[in-house]
């Protein structure tokens, strides 16, 4: 099918894009010897892991379900994460994980034996109280009263019998500069239990796709880390991974005025697209302009009853008529992982548009997806 056939609303995932990211990723990989795994909470789409394990080193998830995902679909290594585990859940877990990494002193006692036993590597997350994002602290893992990771003040050194590897996650979307300034304060609070572990694990939150990445200055980050202590270094970006590598097809319902020009969409910002309300970012709209800059400006809004649904101010050369398709760009990441049927919306379809530029519909979403998850 062709792009201009897709039904709306539609998540059209690019697989040339995605396999130019992943290229670039596995670069890094390739040059310095590390090992990068996709972060499955910012990108889950199972159908394109067989291309993701082509380039990359396997899955890291934030619970059983991502960690079944990947064992499940990629196969590949399979890292976990959690502030915390169920004790009824941490078995399975265990069995499907080849990392499984704690978030507390309390957690690793509990659980360490199991893991050691059944052969897989016990990892500890750390808080190095480094804080290198301004703005949005809702994803600052290093904020006061963070509860991610073992600071130092809490840090012990005689319990680290059976733990192989320290990981620390507190980037959001940013550069190797500010991954550099971590690292200076993980080895300044934890530098002297480096030499006896086997490997590092530096997160997520790289922006290496991102034009302006400084990918240099990343890998002297890796090779710093090999070199100096031996370790074998592990990221794990999600946005990374799919960035800039997806839209979101919609069909315009509607125009109306209320002291400006609105138009209503086939598609929600809390539903569709919960992280422009959320981070909140404007998404990128093929043929627009900034408000005001092209002749026509609309501020577009969703089909919900929520005031506040609206993805922004949007100018056109060609005033905007019920029908026409809008394209929205980035919009793989942090978009189907987290949609909602709020006010018994429809989840988009969604599609692949493979190297040739041949559309394929992958999944459809109807009224029993709605009702099934209400009771
Ligand atoms: C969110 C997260 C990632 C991925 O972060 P991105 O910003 O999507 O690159 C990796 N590791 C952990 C522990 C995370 O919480």
């Amino acid at each position: 099918m062709r792009f201009e056939e897709l039904p709306t609303p539609c998540y059209v995932v690019d697989e040339a894009l995605v396999e130019k990211n992943l290229k670039i990723l596995n670069g890094v990989m390739e040059r310095t010897g590390c090992k990068i795994v996709l972060a499955q909470k910012a990108f889950s789409m199972s159908s394109l892991y067989p291309l993701i394990g082509e380039y990359l080193s396997g899955t890291t998830a934030s619970g059983l379900f991502e960690a079944r995902l990947g064992y499940e679909e990629m196969g590949k290594e399979n890292h976990v994460f959690a502030p915390a585990y169920r004790d009824d859940e941490i078995d399975e877990i265990i069995s499907i994980c080849d990392h499984i990494i704690f978030n507390s002193f309390s957690q690793l006692e509990k659980f360490k034996d199991k893991a050691l036993t059944a052969g897989k590597k016990v990892g500890l997350r750390i808080n190095p109280e480094c804080s290198t994002q301004v703005g949005h602290e809702i994803y600052d893992p290093c904020s006061p009263g963070s509860r991610f990771g073992v600071t130092k003040e809490h840090f012990r050194g005689d319990l680290l019998d059976g733990v192989s590897g320290l990981h620390f996650h507190t980037l959001c979307q940013q550069n190797s500069d500010d991954l550099e300034t971590t690292l200076n304060a993980v080895e300044e609070k934890f530098g002297e239990w480096l030499p006896q572990m086997e490997w590092i694990n530096f997160g997520g939150g790289h922006h290496i796709t991102r034009t302006d990445y400084d990918i240099p200055l990343l890998e002297a980050c890796i090779k710093r880390m090999q070199e100096k202590y031996g370790l074998e270094v592990y990221l794990e970006p999600g946005e990374a991974v799919a960035l800039n590598a997806g839209y979101l097809i919609t069909t315009v319902l509607d125009t109306l005025q209320n002291s400006m020009d609105i138009a209503i969409l086939d598609t929600s910002a809390s539903c569709h697209m919960p992280d422009v309300l959320e981070m909140p970012y404007r998404p990128p709209l093929f043929g627009s302009g900034e408000s005001g800059e092209k002749p026509f400006t609309y501020r577009l809004g969703g089909q919900t009853c929520l005031a506040g649904d609206v993805i922004g101010d949007y100018s056109f050369d060609e005033p905007l008529k019920s029908g026409d398709r809008l394209v929205f760009g980035d919009m793989a990441i942090y978009s189907m992982v987290k949609n909602t049927t709020f006010n018994g919306m429809a989840l988009p379809a969604i599609a692949v548009k493979d190297k040739d530029g041949d559309c394929r519909v992958v999944q459809k979403f109807g009224y029993e997806d709605f009702k099934i998850r209400l009771a």
